[in-house]
């Protein structure tokens, strides 16, 4: 493989499973030196195991334990990765997790668990990253940009999703906090993007597809057919990443198998 993130620092958030253990994989194969986020003393294993594989494939990295909901640990990991490696070039910001409820019985807790992960950790991981690309500017041998933020977002930023108000205003907000400081960076050649992933096959949603019944309904949303694969999202993240999406910031790619084309207004079948 083509090494189009060599030299480059990526931070990859929630890591240990799913979607941020298959791009941490992609994005070590493209040449980056991977940050394998993950939350507590409980998923270090599982985050030694995904640095193993990388390391194994021939790429670099660390893990590193850290809350995104939590500033202090956030800024504690920012300035301990600078340290370390001089700098970060790339914020995958993918850490999330779901808290459903119908909306009448829906917790304060429950909302404020949901929104403090996957909006609050999105807003304080980007903000500890533009503050280093700001500081560093354009290192041209590395790459155009001056840095790159993904959110991982979902469909659920433009698909309403009841019994789970929570993430869908969770995936609402990162969109146009995505957005925002994607129209206030591009200036200073800071790109900000993000993907929309429909149905990815990981532990969040494993009961939407682990049994044939379960999958079999599911794909009746999906137009192309198949469940989506984490290395289907690695291979869109290493491209938002490196230099050949330069001219791109501010957009959501969905990578959803046209879960967002709304199949159920076909007529044709
Ligand atoms: P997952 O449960 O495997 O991954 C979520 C990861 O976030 C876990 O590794 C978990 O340890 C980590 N995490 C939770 N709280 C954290 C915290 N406070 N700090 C740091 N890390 C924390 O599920 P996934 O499907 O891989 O989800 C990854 C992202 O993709 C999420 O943002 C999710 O909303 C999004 N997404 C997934 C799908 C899908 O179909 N799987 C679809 C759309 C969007």
């Amino acid at each position: 493989m083509e090494k189009k993130l060599a030299g480059q620092i990526a931070i990859v958030t929630g890591a240990s499973s799913g979607i941020g253990a298959g791009v941490s994989k992609s994005l070590a194969a493209a040449g980056a030196t991977v940050v394998v986020n993950h939350p507590v003393d409980a998923t270090a294993q599982a985050a030694e195991e995904v640095l193993a594989e990388i390391t194994a494939a021939g790429g670099a990295g660390i893990t590193y334990r850290c809350d995104v909901s939590k500033e202090a640990e956030v800024q504690k990991m920012f300035a301990d990765v600078v340290a370390k490696y001089g700098t970060v070039d790339i914020l995958l910001n993918n850490a999330g997790l779901q808290r459903d409820s119908p909306f009448q019985d829906m917790t304060l807790d429950q909302w404020n668990f949901v929104i403090g992960v996957n909006l609050t950790g999105q807003f304080l991981c980007a903000r500890e990253a533009i503050r280093e690309f700001l500081r560093r500017g354009i290192v041209p041998e590395r790459s155009r940009a001056a840095g790159k933020i993904i959110c991982m977002s979902s469909v659920h930023e433009v698909i309403p999703w009841g019994g789970h108000a929570n993430y869908a205003a969770s995936k609402g907000g990162i969109m146009q906090l995505m957005k925002s400081i994607a129209q206030e960076f591009a200036p200073y050649k800071i790109r900000v993007n993000s993907i929309g992933p429909g149905a990815i096959k990981t532990p969040i949603n494993h009961q939407a597809w682990d049994t044939p019944a379960a999958e079999k309904k599911l794909l009746e949303l999906i137009p192309y057919n198949r469940v989506g694969v984490v290395e289907d999202i690695g291979a869109a993240a290493v491209w938002l990443a490196s230099d050949d999406s330069d001219y791109i910031t501010g957009t959501t790619l969905f990578v959803d198998g046209g879960m967002t084309l709304y199949p159920g207004f076909s007529t044709n079948g």
